[in-house]
């Protein structure tokens, strides 16, 4: 049986980087979970239907959070007097060697999953850590939030601590049990092939996991061009290679299927180039960037050379969970390029870093992050009356929510169309 909702309010979304679609009082009738159409008027048809009225609140689509370590949230805000090797080794990897207890690991996971949901995140790709049992956790639990996400058991074999390095073959054999339990399981969480970055993974594991990919047709996430130091050592590891992206495109983890490479702060143009041939989308993390001192990405760069987009929190590098905080940082980071730069490279406007957050980043879970015909509905409902003066158009509190409101501001969150309840945490 078919299901209409509507809901009226004042629409924010983004159709293309360069402008708002803006709907003061507006409609938008989803039918299945999926937008139908939006409207000024409400057509004579729908003149019998109820309607959910969110009057003088913004509608927006949910936030799309691409890249995210959901077993490091317990340091978030902490631990930032390290550049990325030495943050890994003194301060991360004793914390994710925790996440084998599956009795912690519940209960950090469980009130990570509060917190996104509380930014007003809808979908999210997930670095777990190396230990199945508590990643296999992590995705019943999004399946009971009914938020979106992609998961992933992260894989790493060499050049790491050995409480938390894995065997070639239970790397392999448990991701490989993950991915046969939950490939199907779930229209809204699927797993995801994690290799932690290329240091951490030998040839024969990374050979091992882009068949996997391919075998199983799911998507690959991982770590590209972070940290110079980080390039150097790939380079000393695989020296026959030309780039950083090369060794995942050798090994069939570069956009053979789906694929998302978090930073690329420093990626060359052949890497760009590449990038670009394969349709792998980038993920700009600022936060993690500059709180690990890794670097400034220069999103233009990618934006001219039309490289899919979207943010990552990237806690707990990052320190915030909230992609519009996220949206900020990009904003200002891009704004450091184009001072740089005699003013020649533009900086970010607000629809560009809008369409990121949402159509951009939300394109990797399907037709996701806007309101136009056929796209899940997936929606926050903002009241920014406390912040909001009377002659502001509607660009205008949009804007100011993102800098300066909070999760305080989000009443409701929708996923596909369903409401989203905050998720029971663990105590
Ligand atoms: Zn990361």
């Amino acid at each position: 049986m078919s299901s209409t909702k509507i809901f009226k309010g004042d629409i924010v979304f983004t159709t293309t980087p360069e402008r708002f679609t803006l709907i003061e009082n507006g409609f938008i009738v989803v039918v299945n979970g999926k937008v139908d159409n939006v409207y000024t008027v409400l057509p004579e048809t729908y003149k019998n239907f109820q309607i959910t009225d969110y009057s003088n609140k913004l509608i927006i689509p949910g936030m799309n959070d691409l890249h995210c370590h959901a077993s490091q949230f317990k340091h978030l805000g902490m631990a930032m007097d390290k550049e990325l090797i030495p943050w890994l080794n003194d301060y991360t990897f004793p914390e994710e060697s925790r996440f084998k207890d599956t009795e912690y690991s519940k209960r950090i996971y469980g009130k990570f999953i509060k917190e996104i949901w509380k930014q007003g995140t809808t979908r999210i790709a997930l670095f777990a850590t190396v230990h199945k049992n508590s990643s296999m956790d992590l995705i019943e639990l999004f399946i009971n939030s009914g938020l979106g996400a992609f998961v992933g058991k992260v894989n790493m074999d060499t050049n790491c601590p050995p409480y938390i390095c894995e065997t070639l073959e239970s790397s392999l054999e448990d991701t490989e049990e993950m991915i046969i339990k939950y490939k199907d399981r779930s229209s809204l969480v699927k797993p995801i092939i994690t290799p932690r970055f290329v240091p951490s993974c030998s040839s024969e594991l990374l050979k091992g996991l882009g068949e996997l990919s391919i075998k199983y047709n799911v998507p690959v996430q991982s770590h590209l061009s972070e940290n110079r130091n980080e390039i150097a050592w790939v380079k000393e590891l695989f020296p026959a290679l030309k780039y950083y992206g090369d060794v995942y495109n050798k090994f069939n983890l570069f956009g053979q299927t789906p694929t998302l490479m978090a930073h690329c702060s420093f990626s060359s143009d052949e890497e760009i180039a590449l990038m670009k041939e394969n349709n792998v989308m980038a993920v700009h993390c600022p936060s993690s960037n500059l709180n690990v001192g890794s670097g400034m990405m220069p999103i233009r760069k990618f934006l001219d050379n039309n490289i899919r987009l979207g943010f990552g929190s990237d806690i707990s590098g990052g320190h915030t969970c909230s992609i519009f905080k996220t949206m900020v940082y990009a904003i200002q980071v891009s704004k450091l390029f184009w001072a740089n730069s005699n003013k020649e490279i533009s900086f970010l406007s607000n629809p560009e870093a809008f369409y990121i957050a949402t159509k951009g980043g939300g394109s990797f879970f399907g037709k996701v992050g806007s309101f136009e015909k056929d796209y899940e509905f997936d929606a926050l409902i903002i009241d920014d009356s406390n912040l909001n003066y009377a002659n502001y158009t509607l660009e205008q509190r949009l804007e100011r929510f993102i800098y300066v409101g909070d999760d305080r501001h989000i009443l409701h969150r929708y996923v596909s169309g369903n409401l989203i309840e905050e998720p029971k945490g663990i105590a």
